[in-house]
């Protein structure tokens, strides 16, 4: 049975931060959950979709945040517990179903787990996703540990049921994939089949039914004020004169700062873990008790802000440090040393230099790009764009998958990235304004997220723009989860249906639409040179599988290939133009490292002397 379903109360497990989540929600009687993937929240889908097939729990992947929220909004209306996860950004997917079921509401208990990314390890901004509980007017639990982070899960249900609001539990990378030892809680039997009760003047919002719904919401919300006061997750510890305000992971680097700082006997503590609403009436009384405050809160002001206006509506004049130049960044993660120097400076404490850690006999780790894999089927595809457009002034959009790392040289597959689906709604405009020939890249699960809308746009307003679909058969950026397009049967998956992506091309009318096998080069670009001849609007669709997941799923990969020394002309076109990683120097001659080589064949093709051949297989 999965470790995560076992009915252990009362034992210790070291788990990720994404499991102690999972865990958490299950304890709470989850029943459905849906998701699009997205780091660094994938683990915690990756444990509900195995542990869907040895329980109760109904679990999807559906094709974007938005149908996520719209698929579990309609089981929590139904009377199931039910949770929507995904990474900061996929918020602004679901925002427009989640302001307006904001309004709604929901009958059981649901759960928006969003992971918020400071520093960007994987993401594309790193956008502080509070401010969507007040610009939505749901309430946002913040935990601080991965023990933690599974006590807050039933609670933030109940506290759902409570308000009869979804809740919006945010955690950032730092608790998401760290571990730790999380003591386990009783899980309850999940309620898996619900009971809709029609009620169109509460649930169906034309304008005459959302104005009631508006007032409802605002009075839920000051209902929500009350319990954060209440919530044992808005603690303070500690006593004297100087008030720190801190939430999430930092809440661990303050402890630590002022401990390790002597500070203990003149510094009082407010964590924040239930932060929208803010605890205003507990803050203000904090407030009254300091001569000084310091806010300690990666990425924006937000409850800084709420403090500073919160001093000002109690009349109290004390210095209040956050955000500044010398003080804390808006910027990227903090960690211990630096929160520990901040909070000496602003309190005007001694602060004794760390001793730095002796390092000296550890080797140094060498530098490495992010790169496409070997044998990534993208890298040939843009060898052959990029063959099949020479001389040409262009464009390429590019979009958010494995294939990003495409950017950067020699294959220079991207130049311009906003958002997901964002390739084809760009390559429409670039086509519109300029000369260049545009051709647009995105991978398959990200055309079913949002690509389909901006391809329908280019049919109707017939922009002549290329898009190529990178179709490697999964999700693959955030660990292989499956999506539409996927054939479930070749995972061993029953009841699922497919979604043939070019009878979809085809279906919303683009007119030239082909299908290519990357690893075959000359036939690619043929192909490629066509499509991108045509005026209109050209789709064509690389299908490879992921060359990771092939292997893990015991596909036949080729066998390695190795540079004959013999016919190396020592061009390096090889090297140049498709730098594939298992290519290496030795001598100053080409090399193929053999373990890491898997067999594509693109290398050979693209050598004019014939020099790359495969490995004779050993008798
Ligand atoms: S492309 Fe062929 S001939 Fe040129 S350096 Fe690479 S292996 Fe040698
Ligand atoms: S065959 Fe060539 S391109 Fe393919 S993985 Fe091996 S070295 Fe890389």
């Amino acid at each position: 049975m999965h470790k995560l379903l076992q009915d252990n109360a009362g034992e210790t497990l070291m788990l990720l931060g994404n499991e102690a989540i999972a865990r958490g929600a299950v304890e709470a009687g989850l029943a459905f959950a849906a998701t699009y993937p997205g780091t660094p929240s994938s683990e915690i889908s990756a444990n509900f979709f195995q542990m869907a097939k040895q329980s109760d729990l109904y679990f999807e992947y559906s094709t974007n945040e938005k149908v996520a929220l719209e698929v579990t909004a309609a089981a929590a209306n139904s009377g199931v517990r039910s949770m929507c996860i995904m990474k900061h950004v996929g918020m602004n997917v679901a925002a427009d179903a989640m302001m307006t079921l904001a309004y709604v509401g929901v009958k059981a208990g649901l759960v928006i787990l969003c992971a918020d990314d400071p520093y960007m390890f994987s993401s594309q901004n790193e956008q502080d996703n509070r401010y969507y509980g007040k610009l939505s007017g749901l309430p946002i639990l913040e935990p601080s540990s991965v023990d933690e982070v599974r006590q807050i899960m039933p609670y933030a249900f109940e506290l759902s049921e409570t308000l009869q609001e979804p809740v919006i539990v945010r955690t950032t990378t730092r608790i998401n994939h760290s571990t730790g030892p999380v003591l386990l809680g009783e899980i309850i039997p999940p309620k898996t089949k619900g009971n809709f009760v029609k009620d169109p003047f509460h649930l169906v919002t034309v304008p005459a039914v959302s104005r009631n719904l508006h007032v409802r919401l605002l009075k839920r919300l000051d209902q929500a004020e009350v319990l954060s006061c209440e919530s044992k997750y808005n603690f303070i510890h500690g006593k004297g004169p100087w008030g720190i305000v801190v939430n999430g992971v930092s809440y661990n680097y303050v402890a630590d700062a002022v401990r390790d700082l002597g500070i203990e006997d003149q510094t009082r503590i407010f964590r924040v873990g239930f932060s929208h609403p803010m605890p205003g009436e507990k803050l203000k009384a904090f407030l009254q008790g300091c001569e000084k405050v310091l806010v300690v809160e990666e990425g924006e002001p937000y409850m800084e802000e709420t403090i500073r206006a919160l001093a000002q509506e109690a009349g109290l004049i004390l210095p209040i440090g956050g955000k500044a130049p010398q003080l804390f960044s808006r910027l990227f993660e903090y960690d211990p040393a630096m929160v520990r120097e901040k909070i000496a400076a602003w309190f005007d404490v001694a602060l004794e230099p760390a001793v730095p850690l002796d390092l000296s006999d550890v080797p140094e780790i060498p530098q490495r790009p992010p790169n496409l894999c070997a044998g990534c089927s993208h890298r040939a595809t843009f060898y052959a764009v990029n063959k099949a457009t020479e001389g040409m002034a262009t464009v390429k959009p590019n979009d958010i998958g494995c294939y990003t790392l495409g950017f950067m040289p020699p294959l220079s597959a991207g130049d311009f990235l906003i958002c997901m689906g964002s390739s084809v709604g760009t390559g429409c405009g670039f086509s519109q304004v300029l000369d260049d020939k545009v051709i647009s890249y995105i991978g398959d699960s990200t055309f079913f997220h949002s690509g389909i809308p901006g391809l329908i746009n280019a049919v109707f307003n017939n922009h002549d723009m290329t898009l190529v679909i990178l179709d490697n058969h999964t999700t693959a950026m955030t660990g292989h989860q499956p999506h539409p397009g996927v054939d479930m049967s070749n995972l061993g998956q029953e009841g699922y249906g497919r979604v043939s992506i070019e009878s979809l091309v085809k279906g919303i009318g683009v007119p030239h639409v082909s299908v290519i096998r990357p690893y075959n080069v000359k036939k690619s670009v043929a192909a490629l040179k066509e499509a991108i001849a045509f005026e209109g609007v050209s789709v064509v669709i690389a299908q490879q599988d992921c060359v990771l997941q092939a292997r893990s799923l015991k596909k036949e990969t080729g066998r390695p290939f190795r540079v004959d020394p013999q016919k190396c002309a020592n061009h390096r076109n090889c090297i140049n133009d498709l730098a594939c990683p298992a290519f290496y120097m030795e001598n100053d001659r080409v090399c193929i490292d053999a373990s890491i080589c898997t067999g594509c064949s693109v290398c050979a093709q693209v050598c004019p002397e014939n020099a790359i051949v495969p490995v004779k297989e050993k008798k």
